[in-house]
């Protein structure tokens, strides 16, 4: 007979849209625990039916009451509970870390059961340099935050990757394109699903191919490291002269250096000579 799981909160991964993407690990977890937190008990109760697993569910997102908070607490405290989200890594983008730190702080025991992250996925996909690179989550709705998000970014020698959505993608990456001229970027819709796609291009490239064949489904937006691909002299001066069209020079040198990860000075020095 299967020894009984250790009492403590299971961080459980679930499928991004392939349910073939369950272990048999999350599978053996979700059927032995005496509790599912999920953020929606239909979602949830769908991936249990399809692996033949009954549980109880408790709804839990990081806005519930701390009275639900503590119940969960005080059940990991004598027996296993499992959280889960509607798909993928729980706390990526997705509710868990209060719960997690809560249970750490008392010293109940957590043990995170790994599987599909559409942030990793897309990564291992898009062809951009995966040595180095940050996960930020979603952009911010509103046009401004969102062009300060990718300026405060983009000094950082590493992928960028963020979660984006079809009705926001048109303006991400004109933003893009504008705060950050010259990356490369990549689109990664629908991943293991049917339509999975994966897209590179200029954020212009992507927007003209997004305007002829509108994006449906889920949406991972990836942008390459400053300096990935190798500036010449002739790119960065046109760079700089559009950016001259708009900035003082000390500002276009900033935004390119941005861009391109070429060296400031040098071209602040280039700007002047240009103005
Ligand atoms: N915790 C999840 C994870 O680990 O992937 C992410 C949850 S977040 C609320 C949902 C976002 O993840 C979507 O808006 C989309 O940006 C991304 N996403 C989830 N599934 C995806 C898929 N199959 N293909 C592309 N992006 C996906």
């Amino acid at each position: 007979m299967e020894q009984p799981l250790a009492a403590g909160l299971y961080i459980v991964a679930t499928p991004i849209g392939n349910l073939g993407d369950v272990s048999a690990r999350v599978s053996a977890i979700l059927g032995g625990v005496a509790a599912v937190a999920c953020e929606d008990t239909r979602v949830t109760g769908k991936l249990l039916n399809h692996l033949g697993i009954k549980a109880r569910l408790v709804r839990y997102d990081d806005h519930a009451s701390d009275a639900t908070r503590e119940h969960l607490l005080g059940m990991a405290a004598t027996s296993a509970i499992a959280l889960v989200s509607d798909a993928g890594t729980p706390l990526i983008s997705d509710p868990g870390y209060r719960l997690v730190k809560a249970a750490r702080d008392r010293g109940i025991a957590v043990t995170s059961i790994p599987g599909p992250s559409a942030a990793i996925v897309a990564l291992t996909l898009a062809g951009l340099p995966s040595d180095r690179f940050l996960f930020a989550g979603f952009l911010p709705n509103k046009d401004k935050a969102r062009r300060d998000v990718l300026a405060e970014l983009g000094g950082v020698k590493a992928t960028l990757v963020f979660y984006e959505t079809a009705p926001r993608l048109e303006d991400s990456l004109a933003a893009i394109g504008d705060v950050l001229p010259g990356r490369d970027v990549a689109v990664a819709r629908e991943l293991t699903k049917k339509f999975e796609e994966c897209r590179s291009g200029s954020p212009a490239d992507l927007i003209a191919h997004y305007a002829a064949h509108p994006p449906k489904g889920e949406i991972v937006l990836l942008v390459g490291p400053p300096g990935a691909v190798e500036t010449s002299g002739e790119d960065a001066d046109a760079l700089l002269k559009e950016a001259l069209a708009t900035l003082k020079p000390s500002q276009a040198a900033a935004e390119v250096a941005r861009a391109t990860g070429l060296d400031r000075k040098a071209l602040y020095a280039r700007a002047l000579e240009l103005k």
